[in-house]
């Protein structure tokens, strides 16, 4: 007789958002597989209650202090890691938005688990740290966003040596035909109108400016152990094909779906394991064409050119670069910026704080209050 394997159990850290009701439908099909042991939020205690009766956690936690949160919940950012090392959690989906993720990511990869890693500003803010904490805690990352679950998907049982570059695919976002003229009065409705993904209010306005696409840059950097001349970008406006892998005898793999995230997800969790799931919509070539490629336009987006520069650069740079373009995006949704103001405030912090050495978490994250710190009293974010 096979035994029947234990589920795994899952902390969700950030299941309120995006990614983490996505990663909740994914897991309520998969209970046989895994159990969802602990859950986190920022705020919207009302959708972390239904969630906690839906899946019954044996850990709830919730950031911020709220008069509707329930007595048994544990609050404050302190929270997050305890969720990330329970000795119930084997894997931790990190679906929390910006630096804020950090501190959880590096403590479950300190305590020996699995990593799902839907928050891309860890590994850019603390790339090294990540790996070394790997190396030391024998945890894992696997990665959520779509690009990277596609480069992984196609490498697996390839050994780095043999991958020529990896070319990451960008939709282009909402402003990919749009004049300099036009970009300078486009609104926040226009930004948030992303023409193939609905995600996050953060990452929508990323995918807008190609910031998302330098965050990505860097995520491949570091996840893959490819130096920056072996990745490349292309404009792909139907996102189907989520990334293409060269090889060094010249073939090219690339791995498609329709636009969903419940296939990385998935991927994230059983990796190397595919299961039977029925998250993705039937793959039909013919309603799917035509899939049409074109170049970056870099004038028109120079947040893309100016991530790719700090990723280079090291040290501080790519932690200066995610903390001033997080806290420029807060300012362009608050309507206090307009759009091109957020390259400006980046490419600002970079001149001013882009060449500090940095390399442990508290340097790091100096230099991210830094880079805040600059943006808002330049730019008044
Ligand atoms: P979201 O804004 O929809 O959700 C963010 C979640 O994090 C919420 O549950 C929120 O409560 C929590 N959170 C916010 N601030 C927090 C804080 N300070 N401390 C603790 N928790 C906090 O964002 P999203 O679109 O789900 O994106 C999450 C992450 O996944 C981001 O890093 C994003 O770049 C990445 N990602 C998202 C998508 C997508 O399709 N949405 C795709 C690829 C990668
Ligand atoms: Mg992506």
């Amino acid at each position: 007789m096979t035994p029947v394997a234990t589920p795994k159990g899952v902390a969700v850290l950030g299941s309120t958002g995006s990614i983490g009701t996505t990663a909740l439908r994914v897991l309520d099909r998969q209970r046989e597989r895994f159990r969802v042991t602990a859950l986190t939020a920022n705020s919207n205690a009302s959708l972390l209650r239904e969630q906690a009766r839906k899946f019954s956690p044996s850990f709830v936690g919730m950031v911020e202090t709220q008069t509707d949160a329930d007595d048994a919940w544990k609050s404050g950012s302190e929270a997050l890691v305890s969720a990330a090392t329970r000795d119930d959690v084997d894997i931790v989906l990190n679906a929390i938005v910006g630096a804020a993720g950090l501190d959880a990511t590096l403590a479950a990869l300190h305590g020996g688990k699995r990593v799902a890693l839907a928050n891309k500003e860890t590994l850019v803010i603390a790339g090294d740290l990540v790996r070394e904490a790997c190396v030391t805690g024998a945890g894992e990352v696997v990665p959520v966003d779509s690009e990277h679950s596609a480069i992984l998907q196609c490498i697996t049982g390839h050994p780095t040596s043999q991958v020529r570059r990896v070319v990451l695919t960008a939709s282009g976002g909402p402003f990919r035909d749009w004049s300099d003229d036009r970009l300078a009065s486009a609104t926040v409705e226009d930004a948030l109108r992303h023409p193939t993904w609905r995600m996050g209010r953060k990452i929508t306005i990323d995918s807008a400016t190609l910031a998302n696409k330098a965050l990505e840059v860097i995520e491949a950097h570091f996840l893959f152990g490819l130096p920056y001349d072996r990745i490349d970008v292309v404009v792909h406006p139907q996102s189907v094909v989520h990334s293409f892998v060269e090889f060094i005898d010249g073939s090219v793999l690339a791995q498609m779906s329709v636009p969903t995230m419940e296939l990385p997800v998935l991927y994230a969790l059983t990796y190397p394991e595919r299961v039977p799931d029925q998250g993705v919509p039937a793959f039909d070539p013919v309603k799917l064409s035509p899939m049409t490629y074109e170049p970056v336009n870099h004038e028109r987006f120079p947040a893309l050119r100016l991530g790719i520069a700090a990723g280079m650069a090291g040290g501080a740079a790519p932690a200066v670069f995610n903390a001033a373009n997080e806290c420029a995006v807060a300012a362009f949704l608050a309507g206090r910026i307009r759009f091109p103001d957020i390259a400006r405030a980046i490419g600002s912090a970079l001149d001013t704080l882009g060449s500090t050495p940095a390399r442990t978490r508290d340097e790091l994250l100096g230099a991210d209050a830094a880079a805040r710190r600059h943006v808002k009293e330049k730019f008044g974010c």
